[in-house]
Protein backbone atom coordinates (compact mmCIF):
# COMPACT_ATOMS: atom_id res chain seq x y z
CA UNK A 1 0.00 0.00 0.00
CA UNK A 2 1.55 3.18 -1.11
CA UNK A 3 2.25 5.64 1.61
CA UNK A 4 1.97 2.66 4.37
CA UNK A 5 6.10 1.98 4.75
CA UNK A 6 7.00 5.57 4.48
CA UNK A 7 4.20 6.03 7.52
CA UNK A 8 5.88 3.80 9.67
CA UNK A 9 8.94 4.60 9.18
CA UNK A 10 9.18 8.04 9.76
CA UNK A 11 6.84 7.34 12.96
CA UNK A 12 9.91 4.94 14.29
CA UNK A 13 12.25 7.91 13.76
CA UNK A 14 9.75 10.38 15.32
CA UNK A 15 8.33 8.32 18.46
CA UNK A 16 11.26 5.65 18.71
CA UNK A 17 8.40 2.62 18.36
CA UNK A 18 5.81 1.63 16.14
CA UNK A 19 1.87 3.13 16.06
CA UNK A 20 -0.56 1.31 17.30
CA UNK A 21 -3.27 2.58 15.05
CA UNK A 22 -3.48 3.71 11.69
CA UNK A 23 -6.16 5.30 9.78
CA UNK A 24 -7.01 5.88 6.16
CA UNK A 25 -9.42 8.30 5.00
CA UNK A 26 -9.54 8.66 1.12
CA UNK A 27 -9.98 11.82 -1.30
CA UNK A 28 -13.35 12.05 -3.54
CA UNK A 29 -14.04 13.05 -7.58
CA UNK A 30 -17.02 14.45 -8.00
CA UNK A 31 -18.79 12.64 -11.21
CA UNK A 32 -21.55 15.58 -11.50
CA UNK A 33 -23.11 17.86 -9.25
CA UNK A 34 -20.80 20.62 -9.05
CA UNK A 35 -21.79 23.84 -6.66
CA UNK A 36 -25.10 22.08 -6.17
CA UNK A 37 -24.04 20.93 -2.28
CA UNK A 38 -24.40 24.43 -0.33
CA UNK A 39 -27.47 24.79 -2.09
CA UNK A 40 -28.82 21.93 -0.74
CA UNK A 41 -28.84 19.89 -3.96
CA UNK A 42 -27.73 16.94 -5.62
CA UNK A 43 -24.25 15.78 -5.84
CA UNK A 44 -22.87 12.22 -7.12
CA UNK A 45 -18.99 11.41 -6.10
CA UNK A 46 -17.12 8.85 -5.75
CA UNK A 47 -14.33 7.97 -2.95
CA UNK A 48 -11.12 7.21 -4.85
CA UNK A 49 -8.33 4.81 -3.84
CA UNK A 50 -6.42 8.15 -2.72
CA UNK A 51 -6.18 8.88 0.54
CA UNK A 52 -5.00 10.03 3.57
CA UNK A 53 -3.32 7.82 6.16
CA UNK A 54 -2.34 8.93 10.20
CA UNK A 55 -0.93 6.62 12.88
CA UNK A 56 -0.77 7.30 15.82
CA UNK A 57 -0.46 5.60 19.41
CA UNK A 58 -2.24 6.75 22.80
CA UNK A 59 -1.08 9.36 25.27
CA UNK A 60 -1.38 9.41 28.74
CA UNK A 61 -2.22 12.90 28.58
CA UNK A 62 -4.48 15.27 26.73
CA UNK A 63 -2.18 16.34 24.54
CA UNK A 64 -1.99 15.90 20.61
CA UNK A 65 1.45 16.03 18.61
CA UNK A 66 1.02 15.41 14.72
CA UNK A 67 3.75 15.73 12.53
CA UNK A 68 2.79 15.93 8.69
CA UNK A 69 5.46 14.59 6.13
CA UNK A 70 4.44 15.66 3.57
CA UNK A 71 4.81 19.67 4.59
CA UNK A 72 8.06 20.77 4.15
CA UNK A 73 9.69 17.69 4.90
CA UNK A 74 7.90 17.01 8.16
CA UNK A 75 6.20 20.15 10.14
CA UNK A 76 4.62 19.20 13.24
CA UNK A 77 2.03 20.72 15.52
CA UNK A 78 1.14 19.75 18.99
CA UNK A 79 -2.14 21.42 21.28
CA UNK A 80 -4.02 20.19 23.97
CA UNK A 81 -7.22 19.00 23.87
CA UNK A 82 -8.74 21.10 26.77
CA UNK A 83 -8.44 24.13 25.01
CA UNK A 84 -7.56 24.37 21.10
CA UNK A 85 -6.73 27.21 19.73
CA UNK A 86 -6.54 28.37 16.30
CA UNK A 87 -2.60 27.62 14.67
CA UNK A 88 -1.28 31.05 14.14
CA UNK A 89 0.81 29.84 10.98
CA UNK A 90 0.23 26.26 9.84
CA UNK A 91 -3.01 26.53 7.17
CA UNK A 92 -2.80 22.54 7.82
CA UNK A 93 -2.55 22.26 11.32
CA UNK A 94 -6.36 23.84 11.61
CA UNK A 95 -7.63 21.39 9.87
CA UNK A 96 -6.45 18.80 12.60
CA UNK A 97 -7.67 20.88 14.98
CA UNK A 98 -10.85 21.98 13.58
CA UNK A 99 -11.80 18.93 13.62
CA UNK A 100 -10.15 17.73 17.36
CA UNK A 101 -13.07 20.72 18.81
CA UNK A 102 -15.89 19.82 16.92
CA UNK A 103 -15.29 15.86 17.85
CA UNK A 104 -15.13 17.37 21.54
CA UNK A 105 -18.08 19.19 20.91
CA UNK A 106 -20.04 16.22 20.47
CA UNK A 107 -19.40 15.00 24.03
CA UNK A 108 -16.88 12.34 22.51
CA UNK A 109 -13.89 12.43 24.90
CA UNK A 110 -10.79 12.10 23.76
CA UNK A 111 -7.03 11.23 24.46
CA UNK A 112 -4.13 12.59 23.43
CA UNK A 113 -1.87 11.01 20.47
CA UNK A 114 1.13 10.68 19.07
CA UNK A 115 0.69 10.76 15.34
CA UNK A 116 2.29 11.14 11.58
CA UNK A 117 0.30 11.94 8.78
CA UNK A 118 1.11 11.43 5.13
CA UNK A 119 -1.06 11.17 2.37
CA UNK A 120 -1.63 10.02 -1.54
CA UNK A 121 -3.69 12.79 -2.36
CA UNK A 122 -2.26 15.45 -4.38
CA UNK A 123 -3.72 18.34 -2.20
CA UNK A 124 -5.31 21.12 -3.93
CA UNK A 125 -6.47 19.54 -7.29
CA UNK A 126 -9.91 19.81 -6.02
CA UNK A 127 -10.05 16.02 -5.18
CA UNK A 128 -10.58 17.03 -1.60
CA UNK A 129 -6.96 16.02 0.40
CA UNK A 130 -8.51 18.83 2.81
CA UNK A 131 -11.71 16.57 3.48
CA UNK A 132 -9.83 13.20 3.64
CA UNK A 133 -7.39 15.01 6.50
CA UNK A 134 -10.32 16.03 8.40
CA UNK A 135 -12.61 12.45 8.30
CA UNK A 136 -9.25 10.91 8.80
CA UNK A 137 -8.31 12.88 11.88
CA UNK A 138 -11.88 12.05 13.32
CA UNK A 139 -11.10 8.34 12.23
CA UNK A 140 -7.64 8.25 14.64
CA UNK A 141 -8.93 10.42 17.53
CA UNK A 142 -12.48 8.21 17.42
CA UNK A 143 -10.67 4.96 17.56
CA UNK A 144 -8.20 5.50 20.77
CA UNK A 145 -12.37 6.20 22.49
CA UNK A 146 -15.03 3.53 23.25
CA UNK A 147 -18.02 5.74 21.69
CA UNK A 148 -18.53 5.89 17.74
CA UNK A 149 -19.63 8.67 15.55
CA UNK A 150 -21.71 7.70 12.93
CA UNK A 151 -20.60 8.24 8.95
CA UNK A 152 -22.80 11.44 8.32
CA UNK A 153 -22.16 12.96 12.43
CA UNK A 154 -18.30 12.84 11.20
CA UNK A 155 -19.28 14.54 8.23
CA UNK A 156 -20.58 16.79 9.22
CA UNK A 157 -18.72 18.18 12.28
CA UNK A 158 -15.39 17.68 9.89
CA UNK A 159 -17.72 20.11 7.53
CA UNK A 160 -17.95 22.78 10.60
CA UNK A 161 -13.93 22.49 10.96
CA UNK A 162 -13.63 23.29 7.16
CA UNK A 163 -16.50 26.58 7.26
CA UNK A 164 -15.85 27.63 10.74
CA UNK A 165 -12.10 26.93 12.06
CA UNK A 166 -10.63 26.79 8.63
CA UNK A 167 -13.07 29.58 7.14
CA UNK A 168 -14.15 27.73 3.53
CA UNK A 169 -17.50 27.63 3.52
CA UNK A 170 -17.86 24.03 1.09
CA UNK A 171 -20.90 21.74 1.30
CA UNK A 172 -21.30 18.65 2.74
CA UNK A 173 -20.02 16.90 0.39
CA UNK A 174 -17.00 16.29 0.40
CA UNK A 175 -16.57 14.92 4.04
CA UNK A 176 -19.63 12.50 2.95
CA UNK A 177 -18.10 10.83 0.37
CA UNK A 178 -14.80 10.60 2.18
CA UNK A 179 -16.46 9.22 5.43
CA UNK A 180 -18.91 6.63 3.72
CA UNK A 181 -17.83 5.98 0.17
CA UNK A 182 -18.33 2.84 -1.70
CA UNK A 183 -16.49 0.27 -3.35
CA UNK A 184 -17.72 -0.08 -7.31
CA UNK A 185 -20.66 3.02 -6.68
CA UNK A 186 -21.40 6.50 -6.79
CA UNK A 187 -22.57 8.25 -3.88
CA UNK A 188 -25.95 10.15 -4.96
CA UNK A 189 -26.28 12.40 -1.96
CA UNK A 190 -29.12 14.22 -1.11
CA UNK A 191 -27.06 17.22 0.56
CA UNK A 192 -30.39 18.24 2.43
CA UNK A 193 -31.79 15.06 3.82
CA UNK A 194 -27.94 13.91 3.78
CA UNK A 195 -29.25 10.86 3.03
CA UNK A 196 -27.72 8.92 -0.27
CA UNK A 197 -28.46 6.09 -2.46
CA UNK A 198 -25.55 3.82 -3.97
CA UNK A 199 -25.10 4.19 -7.92
CA UNK A 200 -23.10 1.37 -9.48
CA UNK A 201 -21.40 3.18 -12.31
CA UNK A 202 -21.71 2.06 -15.80
CA UNK A 203 -19.62 -0.99 -16.87
CA UNK A 204 -16.57 -0.81 -19.83
CA UNK A 205 -15.73 2.87 -18.76
CA UNK A 206 -12.97 3.79 -15.89
CA UNK A 207 -12.90 7.42 -14.22
CA UNK A 208 -9.74 9.20 -15.07
CA UNK A 209 -8.32 12.29 -12.77
CA UNK A 210 -6.23 14.97 -14.76
CA UNK A 211 -5.06 17.29 -12.09
CA UNK A 212 -3.46 21.16 -14.64
CA UNK A 213 -1.78 21.53 -11.52
CA UNK A 214 -2.53 24.83 -11.69
CA UNK A 215 -3.65 25.28 -7.57
CA UNK A 216 -6.03 27.55 -5.82
CA UNK A 217 -6.12 27.98 -2.24
CA UNK A 218 -10.15 28.00 -1.87
CA UNK A 219 -10.59 30.35 1.70
CA UNK A 220 -11.46 33.60 0.81
CA UNK A 221 -11.66 33.09 -3.20
CA UNK A 222 -14.06 33.32 -5.34
CA UNK A 223 -15.71 30.14 -3.98
CA UNK A 224 -16.99 32.14 -0.50
CA UNK A 225 -18.35 34.62 -3.66
CA UNK A 226 -19.95 32.60 -5.28
CA UNK A 227 -21.28 30.73 -1.94
CA UNK A 228 -22.95 34.55 -0.95
CA UNK A 229 -24.45 34.71 -4.81
CA UNK A 230 -26.89 31.66 -4.27
CA UNK A 231 -27.57 33.01 -0.97
CA UNK A 232 -28.83 36.63 -1.99
CA UNK A 233 -30.27 34.87 -5.50
CA UNK A 234 -32.06 32.50 -2.89
CA UNK A 235 -33.29 36.08 -0.61
CA UNK A 236 -33.92 37.26 -3.92
CA UNK A 237 -36.02 34.88 -5.55
CA UNK A 238 -38.04 34.29 -2.51
CA UNK A 239 -39.22 38.29 -2.72
CA UNK A 240 -39.90 37.51 -6.29
CA UNK A 241 -41.82 34.29 -5.62
CA UNK A 242 -43.23 35.56 -2.25
CA UNK A 243 -42.39 32.21 -0.42
CA UNK A 244 -40.30 31.66 1.59
CA UNK A 245 -36.42 29.46 -0.12
CA UNK A 246 -34.13 28.65 2.34
CA UNK A 247 -31.92 27.35 -0.44
CA UNK A 248 -31.72 26.96 -4.05
CA UNK A 249 -33.10 23.72 -4.10
CA UNK A 250 -36.43 24.92 -3.36
CA UNK A 251 -37.09 26.57 -6.86
CA UNK A 252 -38.10 24.80 -9.58
CA UNK A 253 -36.34 25.40 -13.29
CA UNK A 254 -39.77 26.22 -14.12
CA UNK A 255 -40.59 28.52 -11.64
CA UNK A 256 -37.35 29.81 -12.03
CA UNK A 257 -37.86 30.96 -15.93
CA UNK A 258 -40.83 33.10 -15.29
CA UNK A 259 -38.78 35.48 -12.88
CA UNK A 260 -35.42 34.80 -14.34
CA UNK A 261 -35.51 38.24 -15.98
CA UNK A 262 -36.12 39.68 -12.66
CA UNK A 263 -32.22 38.98 -11.50
CA UNK A 264 -29.34 40.72 -12.24
CA UNK A 265 -27.56 39.05 -15.06
CA UNK A 266 -24.54 37.19 -12.86
CA UNK A 267 -27.32 36.18 -10.44
CA UNK A 268 -29.23 34.52 -13.03
CA UNK A 269 -26.79 32.55 -13.83
CA UNK A 270 -25.39 30.94 -11.39
CA UNK A 271 -29.08 30.46 -10.42
CA UNK A 272 -29.33 28.72 -13.78
CA UNK A 273 -26.65 26.24 -13.31
CA UNK A 274 -27.63 25.08 -10.20
CA UNK A 275 -30.94 24.12 -11.22
CA UNK A 276 -29.65 22.54 -14.41
CA UNK A 277 -27.23 21.00 -12.47
CA UNK A 278 -29.42 19.42 -10.17
CA UNK A 279 -31.28 17.80 -13.23
CA UNK A 280 -28.06 16.45 -14.38
CA UNK A 281 -27.41 14.80 -11.36
CA UNK A 282 -30.82 12.81 -11.59
CA UNK A 283 -30.54 12.16 -15.59
CA UNK A 284 -27.06 10.58 -14.54
CA UNK A 285 -28.22 8.48 -12.03
CA UNK A 286 -31.27 7.26 -14.31
CA UNK A 287 -28.15 6.97 -17.20
CA UNK A 288 -25.85 4.60 -15.02
CA UNK A 289 -28.94 2.60 -13.90
CA UNK A 290 -29.75 2.00 -18.22
CA UNK A 291 -25.97 1.51 -18.21
CA UNK A 292 -25.64 4.09 -20.84
CA UNK A 293 -22.55 5.93 -20.50
CA UNK A 294 -22.90 7.58 -23.61
CA UNK A 295 -25.58 9.66 -21.95
CA UNK A 296 -23.70 9.64 -18.86
CA UNK A 297 -20.91 11.31 -20.74
CA UNK A 298 -23.01 13.52 -22.45
CA UNK A 299 -24.46 15.22 -19.04
CA UNK A 300 -20.66 15.43 -17.64
CA UNK A 301 -20.17 17.61 -20.83
CA UNK A 302 -22.95 19.41 -20.24
CA UNK A 303 -22.04 20.20 -16.79
CA UNK A 304 -18.89 21.64 -17.95
CA UNK A 305 -20.66 24.32 -20.02
CA UNK A 306 -22.61 25.17 -17.87
CA UNK A 307 -20.13 25.44 -15.15
CA UNK A 308 -18.16 27.74 -17.75
CA UNK A 309 -20.40 29.92 -18.66
CA UNK A 310 -22.67 30.45 -16.20
CA UNK A 311 -21.09 29.47 -13.15
CA UNK A 312 -17.63 30.95 -14.17
CA UNK A 313 -15.67 28.24 -12.50
CA UNK A 314 -13.25 26.93 -14.97
CA UNK A 315 -9.98 28.35 -15.74
CA UNK A 316 -7.92 28.26 -18.90
CA UNK A 317 -5.63 25.39 -17.73
CA UNK A 318 -9.09 23.61 -17.07
CA UNK A 319 -10.57 24.09 -20.84
CA UNK A 320 -7.33 23.23 -22.41
CA UNK A 321 -7.63 20.00 -20.48
CA UNK A 322 -11.28 19.47 -21.23
CA UNK A 323 -10.70 20.03 -25.11
CA UNK A 324 -7.74 17.96 -25.14
CA UNK A 325 -9.42 14.67 -23.17
CA UNK A 326 -12.87 15.06 -26.07
CA UNK A 327 -10.54 14.62 -28.64
CA UNK A 328 -9.50 11.40 -27.56
CA UNK A 329 -10.60 8.15 -28.72
CA UNK A 330 -12.89 6.79 -26.10
CA UNK A 331 -13.54 9.86 -24.65
CA UNK A 332 -17.20 9.98 -23.71
CA UNK A 333 -17.33 12.82 -21.23
CA UNK A 334 -14.66 15.47 -19.85
CA UNK A 335 -15.29 18.22 -16.85
CA UNK A 336 -13.61 20.56 -14.20
CA UNK A 337 -14.28 18.40 -10.79
CA UNK A 338 -14.55 19.95 -7.27
CA UNK A 339 -14.81 24.08 -7.35
CA UNK A 340 -13.17 25.02 -10.33
CA UNK A 341 -10.57 28.10 -11.17
CA UNK A 342 -7.91 25.41 -11.04
CA UNK A 343 -7.44 22.09 -9.94
CA UNK A 344 -8.87 18.75 -11.75
CA UNK A 345 -10.75 17.18 -14.16
CA UNK A 346 -12.54 14.17 -14.36
CA UNK A 347 -13.44 11.87 -17.68
CA UNK A 348 -15.22 8.98 -18.61
CA UNK A 349 -13.22 6.99 -20.63
CA UNK A 350 -13.57 3.47 -22.19
CA UNK A 351 -11.55 1.02 -20.97
CA UNK A 352 -9.75 -0.55 -23.80
CA UNK A 353 -8.45 3.31 -24.53
CA UNK A 354 -8.03 4.02 -20.84
CA UNK A 355 -3.80 3.84 -21.44
CA UNK A 356 -3.79 5.91 -24.60
CA UNK A 357 -6.15 8.30 -22.71
CA UNK A 358 -3.62 8.79 -20.49
CA UNK A 359 -0.70 9.15 -22.43
CA UNK A 360 -1.86 11.50 -25.19
CA UNK A 361 -3.44 13.82 -22.00
CA UNK A 362 -0.20 13.87 -20.36
CA UNK A 363 1.97 14.78 -23.50
CA UNK A 364 -0.25 17.29 -25.04
CA UNK A 365 -0.94 19.37 -21.95
CA UNK A 366 2.35 19.20 -21.62
CA UNK A 367 3.22 20.68 -25.05
CA UNK A 368 0.37 23.37 -24.85
CA UNK A 369 0.70 24.61 -20.99
CA UNK A 370 4.25 23.86 -20.39
CA UNK A 371 2.91 22.28 -17.23
CA UNK A 372 3.27 18.57 -15.88
CA UNK A 373 0.03 17.41 -15.25
CA UNK A 374 -1.12 14.59 -12.95
CA UNK A 375 -3.31 11.84 -15.14
CA UNK A 376 -4.31 8.67 -13.47
CA UNK A 377 -6.88 6.33 -13.33
CA UNK A 378 -9.29 6.18 -10.29
CA UNK A 379 -11.39 3.53 -8.64
CA UNK A 380 -14.65 4.16 -6.47
CA UNK A 381 -13.15 3.15 -3.16
CA UNK A 382 -15.02 2.66 0.40
CA UNK A 383 -14.72 5.51 2.86
CA UNK A 384 -12.50 5.87 6.21
CA UNK A 385 -11.47 3.12 8.21
CA UNK A 386 -8.68 1.80 10.05
CA UNK A 387 -6.07 -0.38 7.95
CA UNK A 388 -4.94 -3.27 9.23
CA UNK A 389 -0.88 -3.94 9.00
CA UNK A 390 1.58 -6.45 9.70
CA UNK A 391 4.99 -5.57 10.31
CA UNK A 392 5.14 -2.99 8.29
CA UNK A 393 2.79 -4.30 5.33
CA UNK A 394 -0.46 -3.80 4.55
CA UNK A 395 -2.45 -7.30 5.12
CA UNK A 396 -3.94 -6.79 2.00
P1 LIG B 1 -8.26 20.15 -1.89
O1 LIG B 1 -9.15 19.80 -0.76
O2 LIG B 1 -9.00 20.23 -3.18
O3 LIG B 1 -7.07 19.26 -2.00
P2 LIG B 1 -7.90 22.54 -0.33
O4 LIG B 1 -7.30 23.86 -0.66
O5 LIG B 1 -9.30 22.49 0.17
O6 LIG B 1 -7.72 21.62 -1.63
O7 LIG B 1 -7.01 21.80 0.75
C1 LIG B 1 -5.61 21.75 0.62
C2 LIG B 1 -5.01 22.01 1.97
O8 LIG B 1 -5.17 20.83 2.79
C3 LIG B 1 -3.51 22.25 1.92
O9 LIG B 1 -3.24 23.64 1.77
C4 LIG B 1 -3.06 21.74 3.28
O10 LIG B 1 -3.24 22.73 4.27
C5 LIG B 1 -4.02 20.62 3.56
N1 LIG B 1 -3.42 19.33 3.16
C6 LIG B 1 -3.74 18.57 2.11
N2 LIG B 1 -2.98 17.46 2.02
C7 LIG B 1 -2.13 17.53 3.06
C8 LIG B 1 -1.06 16.70 3.54
N3 LIG B 1 -0.72 15.55 2.93
N4 LIG B 1 -0.40 17.09 4.65
C9 LIG B 1 -0.73 18.24 5.28
N5 LIG B 1 -1.71 19.07 4.87
C10 LIG B 1 -2.40 18.73 3.80
MG1 LIG C 1 -10.74 21.02 -0.02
Amino acid sequence: MPGLNTLLDAFQRIYGTRPTKIARAPGRVNLIGEHTDYNEGFVMPIAIDREVLIAARERDDNQVHVTALDVEGGQADQFTLDDIPHHPDYRWANYVRGTAYYLAQENVRLTGIDAVMTSTLPSGAGLSSSAALEVCTATILQAFTPWRVGGVAIAKLCQQAENHFVGVKSGIMDQYASALGERGAALKIDCRALTYKAVKLPRGVTIVVADTNKKRHLAGSDYNTRYMECRNAAMLLSQLLDRDIPALRDVSLKEFKTVAKHLPDNLMRRVRHVLTENERVQKAARAAKRNDAVKFGALMNESQTSLREDFEASSPELDIMVEIARKQEGCLGARLTGAGWGGATVNLVRDEHVDTFVQQVDWEYRERTGIVPWVSPVRASPGAGMIEWEQGEAKA
